[in-house]
């Protein structure tokens, strides 16, 4: 192909329209929302890059699916198509259905974990941690060194580090029940994992008789990145190396609303027979019964076809290329991102875009706030109030200060990601008179979905 435009592989058949609102509009709603982007109300932002979980459109074939759907209640056609979707990729014998992903970690850690085990991964998403820590037991985050430096350039910052994997084990005899591999690493940038790593953390878990399971989220384009980063991939359809990604592993975790393309929905899949069977016991209990598992049979339609069309190359060509586009324009005019570009999101590095903001003024929530004001775009702040505030009260800084904007799935264009840049050139322009914020008045458990805030000093931005 002799032509350079990477194109969005798909045409728009229905519209949702999005609502320009002023500059003062936007201040009226930060203040009514109290300097908090949870709390607006998602029509009055302009392009909406909080997620990328269920947030994306649907194809003409997956509504065409979901017209299919078949609701009885045990045996339901849908249930064996959304399983032979899901066993084409993976392999594995059991797939339970859920209604999201952490549906699938509860299930799995209710079974598998007790009270003191320890499970390593490269980073634990935040679900996950919560969901092993509420069975007393530990998560380990052990990824590689280069995962901790956010300017390093490095083709596979999201694998595990497979000396600590082995000597967790071997330090812990009996307590690691299972080790996990999150593919990408969402909360450690949306980096990839090799398949070399993934292979040889599978022999070293075997070895000492470990199960390994994939959070496999985004499998997709961890396999995009295989596929154009890896030596002996390049020929290889993401389908196959999806396969090959499963075929190292004893089970999964899925939330369908990320690389399943649909708006619910997710999956624990596994092969041992009497885990599976405690699991589709507790599955019973709390989601449903094993053919539906929480999940709208139209639901289970519309995963099934979003696991084939997110492993096309086309789709994933565009994908992959939306975010790193973005994070070219940023690199090109000076703004620190963790580099290289996730698969799903760019992160700003707002400590190195604000230095002169300390940390007990949250630069990342106060860049939050006024990419909302000054160009009506929401991410998320991944820093110190999301993860500052400590099990006994006090505060500690986070490591990074971090804003995410995360891509929903084929929603926007290049033209909304031409917007997205030059309203993040034009507040790196400012960014000398931007002003931290402080806490007014915040829960003790994650804080940052309610809490209220205000500005530090008379404004968020200074004449
Ligand atoms: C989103 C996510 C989960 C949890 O899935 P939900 O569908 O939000 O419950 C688990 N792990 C990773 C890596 C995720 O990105």
């Amino acid at each position: 192909m002799h032509f350079k435009t990477i194109i969005e592989p798909f045409r728009i058949k229905t519209v949702e329209p999005i609502r320009q609102t002023t500059r003062a509009e936007r201040e009226a709603a930060l203040q009514k929302a109290g300097y908090n982007l949870f709390l607006l109300k998602a029509e009055d932002v302009l392009i909406d890059l909080l997620t990328d979980s269920g947030t994306g459109a649907m194809s003409s074939n997956q509504w065409a699916g979901m017209m299919q759907g078949d609701e009885s209640y045990a045996g339901a056609r849908s249930f064996y198509k959304f399983e032979t979707a899901v066993r084409e990729i993976t392999s594995l014998k059991h797939v339970i259905p859920t209604h999201q992903g952490r549906a699938a970690e509860r299930i799995l850690f209710g079974a598998a974990l007790k009270p003191g085990d320890i499970v390593p991964n490269n980073t634990h998403f935040d679900t996950t941690r919560a969901n092993i820590e509420y069975r007393q037991a530990a998560g380990l985050d052990i990824p590689v060194a280069e995962a901790h430096q956010p300017q390093l350039d490095h083709p596979f910052k999201g694998n595990i580090d497979l000396d600590r994997l082995e000597q967790t084990i071997i330090d812990n005899p009996g307590k690691v029940p299972l080790a996990m591999i999150t593919v990408t690493n969402n909360s450690g940038g949306g980096q990839p994992v090799s398949m070399a790593n993934i292979r040889a953390a599978s022999e070293i878990c075997h070895r000492h008789g470990v199960p390994l399971f994939l959070d496999s989220c985004r499998f997709a384009e961890n396999a995009w990145f295989i596929k154009t980063r890896e030596e002996g991939y390049a020929d290889k359809t993401p389908l196959a190396i999806a396969q090959e990604m499963f075929s190292y592993v004893d089970g999964a975790t899925m939330s369908a609303k990320k690389d399943g393309m649909a708006n619910i929905g997710g999956f624990l899949a596994l092969n041992d027979d009497a885990l599976a069977a405690q699991c589709k016991t507790m599955l019973i209990l709390t989601e449903g019964f094993p053919t539906y598992g929480g999940l709208a049979g139209y639901d289970l339609e519309a995963i099934a076809v979003g696991l084939h069309e997110v492993l096309e190359e086309d789709y994933l060509r565009y994908r992959i290329r939306s975010v790193a586009y973005l994070g070219d324009k940023l690199t090109a005019a000076g703004i620190p991102i963790v580099q290289p570009p996730g698969g799903h999101a760019i992160y700003i590095d707002a400590k190195g875009m604000l230095p002169h903001i300390p940390p007990n003024e949250y630069p990342a929530w106060a860049l939050s706030l006024v990419l909302y004001l000054e160009g009506g775009i929401r991410s998320v702040e991944i820093g110190s109030v999301m993860f500052g505030l400590q099990p006994d009260g006090s505060e500690k800084p986070s490591a990074m200060e971090l804003v995410r904007l995360a891509f929903p799935r084929r929603m926007y264009t290049q033209s909304h990601v031409d917007y997205l840049a030059e309203v993040l050139l034009y507040v790196n322009s400012l960014k000398n008179r931007v002003r931290g914020v402080k806490i007014v008045e915040s829960p003790n458990v994650l804080r940052h979905f309610s809490a209220i805030l205000e500005p530090a000093h008379s404004k968020l931005i200074m004449d």
